[in-house]
Order: C-alpha cells, then sequence, then structure tokens
C-alpha cells in the first residue's frame, strides 16, 4: 500500500484539475513567509500536519492562523509532533476557506464484490466510520463504462446539493473516477469535500496506490510506507514477511495456510509477533535468509507449520537446521515444528535430530509453542 500524505493527494488532484484551497508544503518554520507568498496563500490560513493517520482536526494537528508569526509558530509546535505513533516532518500551508458544508466522497475497491465503490455522505468532516450507515449511499461501478451520470446522480442526491453546487459535484465526480483509474489508486477519498459559495474545493485528500501498481509510479518510489526495516530487507529479497505485535514467530507456507496457523494460535492464547510465507519455496538458501529475517524480530519462540505438497519437507527442514545453525547465540529461540505431507517422516528426522521439537497435532504444538513463549496471554 502507498499511502500518500495529504500534500501529495492534493498534488494529484491539482494535476487532474480538482479544485483545492491554494496551499504550499514546507519543513521548517524559516520556510512559512516565503511559502505563503510564493503560493499566493491569503491570510488566516490552515496550518495541517501531513501524517498519515487520520483525526487531526479533533487531534490538534490542524490550526489556523491569522498572521505569518502565527503560522509560523503554529509550524515550529506542530513539527516534530508525533501524532498517532508518526512524527510530523512535512506542514501543509493552506488558504483558510467560508466552509458552508462539509460533505464526504470516496471511490474504494470492495474486494468481497470485486467492484469499484463510490461512496458519498454529506455528513462530512467527521471520520466516516462514525457515520451513520444510513447516511453513507455507496454505489458499485463497473469499472468498464466507468462512473455514470445516473450513478452519479444517486451520490449528489445523498450530498443533498442542488444548482451550481450540484453541478460542481458532477464533475468533480468525474475527475474523481480518473484519478482512481489512471492513477491505479486503491482508495480516492475527500473528507472534507466543503462547499464554498457554490461550488464544492476538497479540503482533505487521503489517496492510496495499489501496491501491484507501484512499479508504474516512480514518482511515489521515495514515498515512505509502514514497512518496518526488517520488512523492507524482506521485500528486497522477495520473502512475505510482516511483523505484528506478539512474541510468537509464525512460519508457514501459503497465504491460506498461515493466516489460518494465526488464528489458531491466538485461540490458544498466543501472540503473533511475526510471520513469514515461505510460499511454494524450498529452495535452503531462501528458507535460511528468512529465518534469520526472522531471528532479527527476536521472537520469545517460534512455530513451523508446513505442509509439504509441492514443497518436500525433508528440503524445508534441512534449510531449516541449517539456517538455525547461522543464528547467533544471543539470538537463539525455541522452536516448534509441525511438517505435514510429503517426505514428512524424513523431515521430521531431521528436525528431531537437531534437537527441533517436532509434532504432528496442530493443537499439540500451538500449545507447545505457547507454553514456550510463556504461556498464553
Ligand atoms: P483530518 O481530521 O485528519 O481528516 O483533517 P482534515 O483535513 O479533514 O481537516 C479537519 C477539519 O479541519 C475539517 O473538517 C475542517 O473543519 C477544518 N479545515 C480544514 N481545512 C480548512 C479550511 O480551509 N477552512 C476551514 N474553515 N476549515 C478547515
Ligand atoms: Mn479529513
Amino acid at each position: 500500500m502507498v499511502k500518500l500524505a495529504e500534500w501529495r493527494g492534493k498534488e494529484i488532484f491539482r494535476k487532474y484539475g480538482v479544485p483545492l484551497p491554494k496551499g504550499h508544503v514546507v519543513r521548517s518554520p524559516s520556510e512559512v513567509a516565503a511559502a505563503l507568498q510564493s503560493a499566493g496563500i491569503p491570510l488566516p490560513c490552515v496550518v495541517k500536519a501531513q501524517v498519515l493517520a487520520g483525526g487531526r482536526g479533533k487531534g490538534g494537528a490542524v490550526r489556523f492562523a491569522s498572521t505569518v508569526a502565527e503560522a509560523e509558530a503554529a509550524t515550529q509546535a506542530i513539527l516534530g509532533l508525533e501524532f498517532k505513533g508518526e512524527v510530523v516532518r512535512e506542514v501543509l500551508l493552506e488558504e483558510k476557506l467560508p466552509i458552508a458544508k462539509e460533505l464526504y466522497v470516496s471511490l474504494t475497491l470492495d474486494r468481497s464484490r470485486r467492484l469499484p465503490l463510490a461512496m458519498a455522505s454529506a455528513q462530512g468532516g467527521v471520520e466516516v466510520e462514525t457515520v451513520d450507515e444510513s447516511a453513507i449511499v455507496r454505489v458499485h461501478v463497473d469499472p468498464f463504462p466507468g462512473l455514470l451520470g445516473y450513478q452519479k446522480r444517486q451520490l449528489i442526491a445523498a450530498l443533498g446539493v442542488t444548482g451550481p453546487v450540484a453541478r460542481s459535484v458532477d464533475s468533480l465526480l468525474d475527475l474523481l473516477w480518473k484519478i482512481f483509474e489512471e492513477e491505479d489508486a486503491e482508495l480516492v477519498e475527500i473528507n472534507p469535500l466543503a462547499v464554498v459559495g457554490d461550488r464544492v474545493v476538497a479540503l482533505d485528500a487521503k489517496v492510496i496506490i495499489e501496491d501491484d501498481a507501484s512499479f508504474r509510479h516512480p514518482e511515489f518510489a521515495d514515498v515512505k510506507d509502514d514497512r518496518t526495516p526488517l520488512e523492507e530487507i524482506a521485500r528486497e529479497k522477495e520473502i512475505a514477511f510482516v511483523q505484528l505485535d506478539g512474541n510468537i514467530g509464525v512460519i508457514a507456507n501459503g497465504a491460506g495456510l498461515t493466516m489460518a496457523t494465526l488464528d489458531v494460535l491466538a485461540e490458544f492464547g498466543g501472540k503473533p509477533g511475526v510471520f513469514l510465507d515461505l510460499g511454494g519455496t524450498d529452495d535452503p538458501k531462501k528458507v535460511t535468509e528468512a529465518f534469520l529475517l526472522m531471528a532479527q524480530a527476536k521472537p520469545k519462540a517460534v512455530f513451523l507449520n508446513i505442509f509439504g505438497g509441492v514443497t518436500r519437507c525433508d528440503t524445508v527442514a534441512t534449510g531449516l537446521v541449517e539456517a538455525m545453525r547461522q543464528v547467533p547465540p544471543d539470538a537463539k529461540f525455541p522452536l516448534v515444528a509441525r511438517i505435514r505431507g510429503n517426505n514428512e517422516a524424513e523431515g521430521v528426522a531431521i528436525l528431531r535430530a537437531a534437537g527441533v521439537t517436532s509434532l504432528s497435532d496442530l493443537k499439540e504444538s500451538v500449545q507447545a509453542v505457547v507454553a514456550a513463549a510463556g504461556g498464553p496471554a
């Protein structure tokens, strides 16, 4: 997921002609005066922390300033702040528009219906999760013809706007669809979409670019995403590796088995701290690399749950034993293995010879690893 900060989202909006307040991003209070001037931002202005988390309005990360000095002070106060775990490094200065009404519009992917989904609500400004379901209109969009006239009218009706404002929303929806499609977005959200005079203006922008399309967007290559440093290394090595906040490492093969393993672990009071999906690989070198990465995450115990279908249990076991040898003594952890399937007996023998607890029952092995990590939470 390439989540774009508001100012980057708005840069995309600007490129497509979405109406926006005048704005400029700064990284230090010393840039404020020049930024206000060069972008022609009148006072009073809005000073907004550029973090990915929502709820900035309520959390004091959106401020107003009526003089240049106040804008500098607000920038100074916001930069370096930690907002929901994220340090503010960039601040967006914007003209403060007189808002008549705050609306909500978005385009996202409804994965269960396998269709783009347009949403609109007259209750904008607040987080959409807190808006009553009945106040949100949802329209699924066939990607081939795109957002159609009658669908736009449904959305506009939900927003409760008429006349010139409605026409302004109508062209905005066309642009939103164009952005969603051409920029490979999985989310384009405007909250609030403000009614200002007889038109609408995007006061906020939340854009997420689909990961699988990121190769088509070199312009976002430098966007910091929420991967941890270890996840970053894993990504380079093409290893499916995700860090969570528990203390048990999970190694499994295939997304289905990996997810199911996490669930069973949680069921027995275990807290997964990192998981690794070996996929179809039984390349001992790759298994070793993945395992060493797991060791760096410092799990209390590791559960290996492998089904040998295409993958052979003995090759995975060989890779694993080799990897265990390479783990530095201070990073060692207890390992509980459950390997089933192809060449199972050979695999189990290799693991047992290396001192690994190797069980065949899922419940027993999960309980063993939870105990090894210090008992159920
Ligand atoms: P979020 O809370 O993180 O989603 O941040 P938003 O960008 O949505 O801003 C939160 C709130 O600040 C908005 O709902 C508006 O009420 C207010 N706000 C943001 N920009 C402006 C502006 O240009 N003019 C005025 N009057 N209010 C603004
Ligand atoms: Mn918002």
